[in-house]
This record gives structure tokens, C-alpha cells and sequence, in this order.
């Protein structure tokens, strides 16, 4: 049998009809950027995560940029951000001429709120969360640490779609929640695609104009804006699969409670989740000391995995002159070389699913 980590025509054909015809939709209407659809998405992606305002925009990536460009911060301003992130996470604020300031992961690949405070210098300016692999941070602590500080709170929700901590949804705890659509995401489009979520109407406002070249009414240009607008097809079909979103994300818990009940190697470490958050799973991610030689032997049985991500941001080419090395990090470090994202995905069968568990404990 041959398991690919992700298999995204699956859940297209679920709902094959419903995507055809919103496409059609968009192709027929003669406006394809910026229109009723788009308008639409943001009052029912706002609605879903109980904010006042979405903003959709071109990509994640942009989410994060823009968020971070519209509370101010630029050169010479730190950001706190998760040692094992995502290089995106680190991008949001380094394109703003901002320095990203690593604090190490705790247990469950988040952020770890016991070490936050001790990272906080008179340069810091904001705290940026990523809800890692689908599950919520620990947002109790982080927002009272960020309120008894006056910084404001940015998540990066590319992959907590939906995700809760206390029954609250990831994206409401701080100023911006940031999402990306890529087609890989638990909502993903099939293309680019990303939003902002605020209850900040004049945040809302700034995110709105940067995404048109900086104007509210065409061609006055308040603010030097970019180009990241969100297009009428990519917003019809996110549309179609958000109404779907709650169902895709309860077959992954339940895909993930069968790894957590039929994986039984002593050598691997199962994904944990705090008593107080869910997990949308938008990640199986398990341990091994001998991850490497694993990957090997699931790859030989023909068995897809990822590395979600073998090089912490500190190590990244891209940011040597930041003037991380090797051993700054360990938490990060350990991770990066140890964890192993196991295929997970819409529509995988329980035969699909019981080989690789097979294989999983054969090793
Ligand atoms: C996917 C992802 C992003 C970037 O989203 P794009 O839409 O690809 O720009 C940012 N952060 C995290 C954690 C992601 O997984």
C-alpha cells in the first residue's frame, strides 16, 4: 500500500458539487477581485471565529506582515516569538525591519509561556503566538503576561482553524488573528489565500487599506500600501468549505484518537494536549530519537512523512546575520531533529491508516 502524507483531491470530491458550482459562480459574474464573495467570506470567517472583522487577504505570509506593520513595529522593536515555528512566523516580523526574539517551545510545541516573561526587555513591542500543529497555546498565561506588560498579542493561526483553549476560539485572544488558506491548511483554498481576524475596527481599517495600495477610496493612497488582495474564486470556494470546516476538523481528531490508541512503540513519543486547549490536528506530530532512521523505514514501506521543520529559524540561512548558532536554542534544536509528522488527511481510510499504524510499531 502506498500512503502519501497528504492527499488534497479527497475532500475536493466530497464536496465536488458545491465547489463547481461556486466557481462556476465567480467565472459567470464577470468580477473576480475584491467583490461580493470576498465580502461575504469575511462576514462568515468573522462570524466563525465570533471577531467583528475579517480581512481576507493574498497569503498567510501577508497576514503576519501586514499585523505586525499596522501596530507600528519596525526597526530597532523586538518581537517574541517561538524558537520552532514556522520560518513565516519570523518573516511576519523581520520584513518589518523588526528583530524576532526566540523563546523555547514547552511540551506540547508551543510557545512556552514560563519563559516569556524573562525575554521581555524595553525594545519588546509585541508578542507573536503560533498555535503550532492545530493546537491552542497556552493563552491564559501568555495574555496575562502580555497584559500586566502592555503588549499586544498576534497569533499566527495558519493552522488552529477552528481550534479552541477554554472553549475560546484560537484568533480572538489578541489584536490580530492571523490565518493563511493554503490548500494544505485544515481550511485551505486551492490556491493562496489568507485573513486577518480583529475586534479592532481602526486595526481592521489599516489592514483593509494596505491590502489595496494603501486607499479606501481608489486611487487616494493614504498610507504605501501592497498588494494582498484575496480573489472572488479562491473566497467562493473557501466559502463552501467553511461551512464544512467543523466536520474536517472532527474526522481528524478522530483519525488522530486512532493513532493515539494504536500506536504503541515504546520509542515514540505520542503528540500531548493540554487539559485546557483542543487540537484540530492539523499535524499528527510524534517523537523519536531515532526519527531519521524511522522516516527511513516508513519511507522504504512506502509510507510519505514530513519534518515539520528540520531547521529551527535561528539556524536558517536566510538569518545568519541575526548571529544564531547551533546550541542557542536546544528545545528547538532537540525538536527539529527528532519529530515526524505522520500522514493525516480528509477522506484517509481506516485500512490506510491501519498499515501505517503497523508499520509505525514495527519499527
Ligand atoms: C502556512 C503557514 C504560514 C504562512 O502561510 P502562507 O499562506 O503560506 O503564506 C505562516 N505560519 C504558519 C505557522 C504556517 O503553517
Amino acid at each position: 500500500m502506498q500512503i502519501k502524507c497528504n492527499v488534497l483531491d479527497r475532500q475536493f470530491q466530497m464536496y465536488q458539487q458545491e465547489y463547481e458550482e461556486a466557481a462556476l459562480r465567480v467565472l459567470r459574474s464577470g468580477w473576480y477581485v475584491l467583490g461580493n464573495e470576498v465580502a461575504r467570506f469575511e462576514e462568515e470567517f468573522a462570524a466563525y471565529t465570533g471577531r467583528k472583522y475579517c480581512v481576507g487577504l493574498n497569503s498567510g505570509l501577508d497576514a503576519l506582515v501586514m499585523s505586525v506593520r499596522a501596530l507600528g513595529i519596525g526597526a530597532g522593536d523586538e518581537v517574541l516569538v517561538q524558537s520552532n515555528t514556522y520560518i513565516a512566523t519570523v518573516i511576519g516580523i523581520t520584513e518589518n525591519g523588526a528583530t524576532p526574539v526566540f523563546v523555547e517551545p514547552d511540551e506540547y510545541f508551543n510557545i512556552d509561556a514560563e519563559r516569556l516573561e524573562a525575554a521581555i526587555t524595553d525594545k519588546t513591542k509585541a508578542i507573536m503566538v503560533t498555535h503550532l500543529y492545530g493546537q491552542a497555546s497556552n493563552m491564559d498565561k501568555i495574555v496575562d503576561i502580555a497584559d500586566r506588560h502592555g503588549l499586544p498579542v498576534l497569533e499566527d493561526c495558519a493552522q488552529s482553524h477552528g481550534a479552541r483553549f477554554h472553549g475560546k476560539m484560537t484568533g480572538t485572544f489578541g489584536i490580530s488573528g492571523c490565518f493563511s488558506f493554503y490548500p494544505t491548511k485544515n481550511l485551505g483554498a486551492f490556491g493562496d489565500a489568507g485573513a486577518v481576524v480583529t475586534d479592532d475596527e481602526v486595526f481592521a481599517e489599516q489592514i483593509r487599506m494596505m491590502r489595496n495600495y494603501g486607499s479606501r477610496e481608489r486611487y487616494h493612497n493614504e498610507i504605501e500600501g501592497m498588494n494582498s488582495r484575496l480573489d472572488e474564486l479562491q473566497a467562493a470556494l473557501l466559502r463552501v468549505k467553511l461551512t464544512h470546516l467543523d466536520a474536517l476538523n472532527e474526522e481528524r481528531r478522530v483519525l488522530a484518537d486512532r493513532y493515539d490508541r494504536g500506536i504503541s512503540n515504546s520509542k515514540i513519543i505520542k503528540p500531548q494536549i493540554r487539559e485546557e486547549a483542543d487540537s484540530i490536528y492539523h499535524q499528527y506530530v510524534i517523537r523519536c530519537a531515532e526519527r531519521d532512521a524511522l522516516s527511513w523505514y516508513l519511507a522504504e514501506n512506502d509510507i510519505q512523512t514530513q519534518i515539520h521543520y528540520p531547521i529551527p529559524p535561528h539556524l536558517a540561512q536566510c538569518y545568519q546575520q541575526l548571529g544564531g548558532k547551533k546550541g542557542d536554542y536546544p528545545i528547538a534544536e532537540q525538536y527539529a531533529n527528532e519529530v515526524l509528522s505522520l500522514p493525516i488527511y480528509t477522506g484517509m481510510t481506516e485500512a490506510e491508516q491501519a498499515y501505517v499504524i503497523e508499520k509505525v510499531n514495527a519499527f
